[in-house]
């Protein structure tokens, strides 16, 4: 359910609600006191989806943005690849034969 901004335009309380699309948006100041109509801010609530990731936005091609970026990968790659297995590729020790050095 999307959260709604909303602004009074009398005495500028400014507050959320979760509505569904579907409801009508509010048009009254919570605040006892005033009798002012509020107005909805679009595209607060429903548009900064990513306000988790706000590197993603922001920081899209900062250092700082590639690092965490390269980070997210490697941890990634790292939890996926870490198998309990203990039997390492026999990869890096070539049985080649010993030079037979003129004796
Ligand atoms: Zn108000």
């Amino acid at each position: 359910m999307p959260t709604y901004d909303y602004e009074c335009t009398t005495c500028g309380h400014k507050f959320e609600a979760k509505q569904s699309m579907k409801d009508s948006h509010l048009t009254d100041c919570p605040v006892e006191s005033c009798p002012g109509p509020v107005k909805r801010k679009i595209g607060l609530g429903a548009g900064f989806i990513f306000k988790g990731n706000g590197f993603y936005i922001t920081d899209y091609r900062s250092d700082s943005y590639k690092a965490a970026a390269k980070k997210d990968s490697e941890s990634a790659a790292a939890s996926t690849s870490s198998t309990p297995a203990a039997s390492p590729a026999p990869a890096a020790t070539p049985a080649a034969p010993a030079k037979t050095s003129g004796a």
